[in-house]
């Protein structure tokens, strides 16, 4: 409807994904372009529409040349090879002028009709008997849609175009859109899309921008010069709030800050309970502007460096030199304390924009993390050799994530020792014994976490990866996030396993997940015997503040009830009741 709104107060209750209270005027971002829209033009504007097609061309032929000497570089030239089908593509003349020769006859914008033709010539490929014609069918659609983002050039309103102070409302923000986000600029984000533990979302903690996703219609509820009010740790979204809104939340920030001054006073002080049990309580980095934050907030070395932001932050692979110099930063600023560094978790929702997109339909169940770095040993070998490099300070450790079977462990490992091999040859100094650890976040590899045991030194428990694997539940999709429980039986059992089987072997076990983030389920995984914490930044004083008020022997008690609970509902109440008991105060923080 045309008809101008009036400026009343909307309220939304989404999932509330990264604390914090923030006031401002709505920016709205498109949608990627999926479907070219159709625009009639004149036949006077005939000759500016080819010439945006031809720009659009050369831009793409120039993009893949980037790429291509990119891939040839981390991965060899028989990898690159693959943009030659790609350049072919924008090169061809025959299927140029075919679009060109469309445009003038119909009079209409060149994005449907080259839509139109790709997908012509696409279906004619993938029907020839010829798999290497019929491939040239994927290389035609990748094309295609590169063009077209091209051609929408400046006129997509991307986070990285901000220029004003705002909280963006977009239908879905990517991993690597977040990662690029302005903090000074945008003061928080709303989505309609994404749950908690989504990648996206664990960027806002990290970033420390306050996001409420899965709001569904947001995008359709709000017009960008809206003031828009989120609150990140209850998750309420409030659209053109009133002066009493206003004011209530001016009053809730201050007390905030109040409690958060007082947190901060635990900065230096040990995270014990009260009967004198150590909880080491480590950080999750994505980004190195993270690093200062660890110490500032309270936690003792890094337990989950995320590398893939590295690589999704910019347009080319980062090579073994530049990564070396980030996981040495890293390694440095935390010395003596460890410093975990993931091998990298690219695929799914993870991929940088220039990274060639593995053609799968459940991306989430196909080559991502140590799948897609055994496929492609060059771009593993080479973050291993950095890795190696970077251990020259004896404080960096190494982890595998989604690992499914002890094959893949086996497999990483023999390259490891590759990668050992050749900087040995060259002179390079590196830590022989370096400390070798794997994340169990695929239920197999928990329930085969003693066949895993013998080839490693630690366990890192993803709950975000468990969760979702272990129910079915996708972690991003907010439709089913009712599903998504950390308290499940299924949960707490395969942790309490995976516990056990680490101290069976003489291993360490840790929890990175999310799980370990929320300060309802401390005392749970602390009386499951899990041996270290590792919390996003921002979390780590509220953690410590739940561990500094527990009694071990509560939190153990709380487990074994927890372990012999009939339902989920019940283990989260029992999480409940503890934390009302001894630190309620964080709740208001969390939730
Ligand atoms: C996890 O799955 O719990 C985890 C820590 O890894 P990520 O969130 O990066 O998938
Ligand atoms: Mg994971």
């Amino acid at each position: 409807m045309a008809e101008k709104r009036e400026k009343r107060e909307i309220v939304f209750k989404g999932i509330g994904v990264s604390p914090g209270i923030a006031i401002q005027q709505v920016q709205i971002l498109c949608p990627q372009i999926q479907h070219a829209v159709q625009r009639s033009i004149t036949p006077e504007e005939i000759p500016l529409e080819i010439a945006r097609f031809e720009e659009a061309l050369i831009a793409t032929h120039d993009q893949l040349m980037l790429i291509q000497k990119q891939m040839a570089d981390v991965l060899g030239d028989e990898h690159a090879s693959i943009f030659d089908a790609h350049m072919l593509v924008v090169d061809d003349r025959s299927f140029i002028e075919d679009v060109i020769r469309t445009v003038k006859k119909d009079l209409v914008n060149v994005e449907p009709i080259l839509q139109a033709e790709a997908t012509r010539y696409a279906e004619m490929l993938s029907k020839v008997d010829d798999s290497y014609l019929s491939e040239r069918a994927v290389d035609i659609r990748d094309v295609t849609k590169r063009i077209l983002a091209n051609l929408a050039g400046e006129s997509l309103n991307q986070v990285g175009q901000i220029s004003e102070p705002c909280i963006v409302v977009a239908h879905d923000l990517s991993p690597s859109d977040t990662a690029s986000i302005d903090r000074k600029l945008v003061h928080g984000f709303v989505t309609d899309l994404g749950s908690e533990t989504s990648h996206t979302s664990i960027m806002a903690k990290a970033l420390e921008v306050p996001a409420v996703v899965g709001l569904h219609n947001i995008t359709t509820a709000v017009s960008s010069g809206d003031t828009v009010l989120i609150d990140g740790a209850k998750g309420r979204v409030f659209v053109n709030p009133t002066a009493e809104r206003l004011a209530e939340y001016e009053k809730r920030a201050e007390e905030q800050k109040q409690i958060l001054n007082e947190l901060d006073t635990l900065r230096d002080k040990p995270p014990e309970t009260l009967d004198g049990y150590l909880v080491p309580l480590s950080a999750n980095i994505e980004l190195l502007e993270e690093l200062d934050g660890v110490v500032a907030r309270g936690a003792k070395g890094i337990g989950l460096f995320r590398t893939e932001f590295l690589f999704l932050g910019s347009d080319t692979l980062p090579d073994e030199e530049e990564q070396a110099a980030a996981y040495e930063r890293a390694a440095k600023s935390q010395y003596p304390s460890a410093v975990v560094i993931r091998t990298l978790d690219l695929g799914a929702d993870k991929l940088p924009a220039n990274f060639e997109k593995p053609d799968e339909l459940n991306p989430f169940l196909g080559s991502r993390a140590i799948r897609l770095c055994l496929l492609r040993p060059e771009l593993f070998k080479t973050q291993l050799r950095a890795i190696l490099r970077a251990s020259a300070y004896d404080n960096v450790q190494i982890m595998y994530p989604m690992v499914c079977c002890v094959q893949e462990v086996i497999e990483a490992n023999a390259l490891l020792r590759q990668c050992m091999d050749e900087l040995r040859e060259k002179g390079v100094s590196f830590n022989e014994d370096i400390q070798i650890g794997t994340m169990i976040e695929v239920p197999s590899a928990a329930l085969i976490a003693d066949i895993i045991a013998p080839h490693v030194s630690f366990f890192s428990i993803g709950t975000n990866d468990l969760i979702q694997y272990t129910m079915a539940v996708d972690r991003g999709n907010e439709n089913v996030a009712h599903l998504y429980k950390p308290a499940h039986m299924a949960i707490v059992r395969l942790i309490d396993h995976v516990v056990k089987v680490s101290h069976e072997h003489g291993l360490w076990t840790c929890v990175c997940g999310q799980m370990a983030s929320d300060p309802l389920f401390v005392p749970l995984l602390i009386g499951l015997g899990v041996d270290e914490l590792s919390v996003s930044p921002s979390q780590t004083p509220m953690i410590k503040d739940v561990i500094r008020k527990l009694f071990y022997s509560g939190a153990m008690e709380l487990a074994r009830k927890a372990l012999k609970a009939p339902s989920k509902e019940y283990v989260e109440q029992l999480c409940r009741e503890m934390i009302e008991q001894v630190a309620p105060e964080v709740l208001e923080l969390s939730e």
